[in-house]
């Protein structure tokens, strides 16, 4: 069919495909920290009215965000049940952030954990045996929803970066202009599973193979990937993660776990995901360093 794309069914790419847009994700951000209205968003995201209207459209229409009208004339938008458990994707978006980058604003920022009242920094942990979840550990098994997933590939261009200007709370600004691409962060999700060469990329991604060498250039640039040559002639070669690539993890795995709850098709979830070291299904829990507690929105406070 024209403009769909046949893709191995994911709950990473049926999450990415909803919000991961970049302009989306920066609204979910904006909305989450209570900026409600359009004019504040207008001026928190930077975007143009018409791509703000457009996503927030979007938004509604797959339930990640609910408009107040009882003021008609100055609406607001809300995070809906779906949305707000996108909040442990937000705070392992922040670990990476502020792991790889500095700026005045990301480094100080506390995280107080009103469970406990002590500043913290969030973990991913193995809810059945309490190790921190690494790729490492991770095996992916076919579940009882494995097959094929059509995509629509009308998308929108690989915009220009979004600019620090009026961004000031903006926490994850790198990873958000890295990963607002919806092919740029599949390359990435398609390397946790082992991934290598362009050929295998390019078997699971059909995209045009420009799109595709555009992508995997802009990864290593970043540095997320490493090239390592495995032939010599021609010279061609293997895309291996870096560290800084591999500390995504954490990040797609709570795209996974949203994923499989909230972009179901009714047949069960496509990938069943062990944890090596108890050999558990991976219910991936984010806590906080210092108490252990599982995280939910309304106990954390943010000193910025
Ligand atoms: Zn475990
Ligand atoms: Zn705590």
């Amino acid at each position: 069919m024209k403009n769909t794309l046949s893709t191995k069914a994911s709950s990473i790419n049926r999450a990415l495909d909803e919000i991961g847009d970049k302009w989306c994700l920066l609204i979910i951000q904006e909305v989450l920290w209570g900026i409600n209205t359009f004019t504040e968003m207008l001026s928190a995201t930077g975007a143009s009215r018409g791509v703000l209207s457009d996503r927030l459209n979007w938004l509604q229409s797959v339930d990640c965000l609910r408009k107040n009208q009882t003021n008609p004339k100055r609406p607001t938008y809300h995070m809906t049940k779906k949305s707000i458990e996108l909040y442990h994707n937000g705070l392992m978006a922040m670990n990476w952030e502020r792991k790889y980058f500095s700026t005045p604003e990301l480094d100080s920022v506390e995280l107080i954990h009103n469970g406990c009242g002590k500043v913290f920094w969030p973990v991913m942990q193995c809810a059945c045996c309490n190790q921190r979840v690494h790729c490492e550990d991770i095996v992916f098994i076919p579940g009882p929803g494995a097959g094929k997933d059509q995509r629509v590939t009308k998308t929108r261009r690989r915009s220009s970066s979004i600019q620090s200007d009026g961004l000031g709370r903006t926490l994850y600004r790198n990873l958000i202009n890295l990963l607002g691409d919806r092919w740029t962060a599949n390359l990435v999700a398609l390397a946790f599973h082992g991934l290598k060469r362009f050929d295998d990329f390019h078997k699971e991604l059909p995209v045009a193979t420009n799109i595709l060498s555009d992508r995997l250039k802009l990864l290593v640039n970043e540095g997320i990937f490493c090239q390592q040559p495995y032939k010599s002639s021609p010279l061609r070669y293997e895309y291996h993660l870096t560290d800084k690539g591999h500390d995504l993890f954490p990040y797609f795995v709570t795209l996974l776990s949203w994923g499989n709850k909230w972009c179901q098709t009714g047949k069960g979830e496509p990938m069943l995901v062990k944890h090596s070291p108890c050999g558990a299904n991976l219910k991936a829990e984010v806590r906080c360093d210092q108490c252990g507690d599982n995280l939910i929105a309304t106990q954390v406070e943010f000193n910025l």
